[in-house]
């Protein structure tokens, strides 16, 4: 369908593109998602088990930025978000001990990706819809999707995917914005569940609310499959649910096993928990397992030595940038790349353009 001509497409429905189409709603100026996916949310969706749900991506996040803590607040006081973990662990070498860092981090409730299904709210957000093409035609830009349906014309194009994905899009029409995608690697994560019908044993020496346990710092051996494991009935909003596991494993260990098969990563990951329970403790046999594999969990932006740090790009031509790959690997980051842009694009004057091209 014909779009006015000022309206803006955005593509991909996680929270940075999500956060941009809020920010120019809140102006009152049109934007219309597309995402590939079922529902919108990205790498903050959660999966419905038969009688469970267990977050695959992101499992908390934390605050730094007043803007997303505004945002945050918002969301807590609408009861969108919790805080959580309150009882997280780590293990070392030496075994099992409670973590405290002083840092406060949030969880939605009563799933992660209530906080992306709260965002997607007042917007026009097309699922199950894969944009493979961008093409250009009389300073309008149209999107060509899996079954080559065109939606448009577009005044602008916001593309807030991965950046590995999104330099495919950008190839034919802005080679070195495309080069610019490619400078940043976005490393892969396989993400297990495990399902249990009997509760969990208690653990000697941790108390039996532990949620959950941080495996990936720098006293535990590089070699460790797992970096994160979470207790999902443990988070707020899903006690009256049975005993999973959310099994993160770390993303060498991810690279070095892309091709293994599903089940297989889950049983190791599992396996790999296993190992590091106390000694004497018998975990019940898992009632379901499984795994995904996110060949895009995080950008690797300070591999060059200093983060980029430009939260978003732009083109002359109508095309922008946004997403956690444009300022670091985190939700907060994703959020606030999406919802600069968006103001950047609501203002739109020439004082207000961060330019890509600009160092
Ligand atoms: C396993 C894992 C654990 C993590 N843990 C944490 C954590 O504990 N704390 C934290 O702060 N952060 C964590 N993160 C990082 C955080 O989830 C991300 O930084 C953030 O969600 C990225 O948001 P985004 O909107 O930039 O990208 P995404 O969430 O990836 O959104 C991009 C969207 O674009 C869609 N898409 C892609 N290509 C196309 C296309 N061609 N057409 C249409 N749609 C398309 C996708 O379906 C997706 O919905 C984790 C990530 C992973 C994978």
């Amino acid at each position: 369908m014909p779009q006015p001509p000022t309206s803006t497409a955005i593509i991909g429905a996680g929270i940075a593109g999500l956060a941009c189409g809020q920010a120019l709603r809140a102006t009152g100026r049109p934007a219309h998602l597309f995402d590939k996916g079922r529902a919108p949310g990205g790498r903050m969706s959660s999966r419905r088990l038969p009688d469970a749900v267990v977050d695959l991506g992101a499992q908390f996040f934390s605050v730094r930025d007043p803007a997303f803590r505004h945002q945050v607040g918002a969301w807590q006081d609408a009861g969108h978000v919790a805080t959580w973990p309150d009882a997280l662990w780590q293990v070392t070498e030496t075994g099992w001990q409670r973590h405290r860092d002083g840092v406060e981090r949030f969880i939605g409730t009563p799933r992660m990706s209530a906080v992306t299904r709260q965002l997607a709210e007042g917007l026009d957000v097309v699922t199950g819809t894969r944009i493979e093409r961008l093409e250009a035609q009389d300073d309008q830009w149209w999107l060509l999707d899996q079954h080559q349906l065109r939606h448009g014309p577009f005044a602008r194009v916001v593309i807030a995917i991965p950046t590995p994905q999104a330099a495919a899009l950008l190839v034919e029409h802005e080679p070195s914005l495309a080069e610019a995608c490619e400078a940043v690697t976005q490393r892969p994560c396989w993400a297990g569940w495990a399902r249990f019908d009997a509760p969990l044993p208690s653990l000697p020496g941790v108390d039996d609310d532990w949620q959950a346990v941080r495996l990936d710092h720098d006293r535990m051996p590089a070699v460790e499959a797992l970096r994160f494991a979470s207790r999902n009935d443990h988070k707020p909003g899903r006690h009256d649910q049975g005993e999973s596991l959310s099994l993160l494993a770390r993303l060498e260990w991810s690279e070095a096993h892309l091709a293994l098969d599903a089940e297989a990563v889950a049983r190791q990951l599992l396996e790999a928990f296993r190992e590091r329970l106390p000694r004497g403790v018998t975990l019940p046999e898992p009632s379901d397992l499984g795994a995904h594999l996110w060949r895009y969990a995080q950008p690797d932006i300070c591999a060059a030595g200093e983060p980029i740090n430009l939260d978003y790009r732009r083109s002359s031509t109508g095309l922008a940038l946004c997403g956690d790959g444009w300022r670091g690997p985190r939700v907060e980051d994703a959020w606030l790349s999406g919802h600069h842009l968006g103001e950047a694009l609501a203002a739109d004057t020439p004082g207000s353009l961060r330019d890509w091209r600009l160092p």
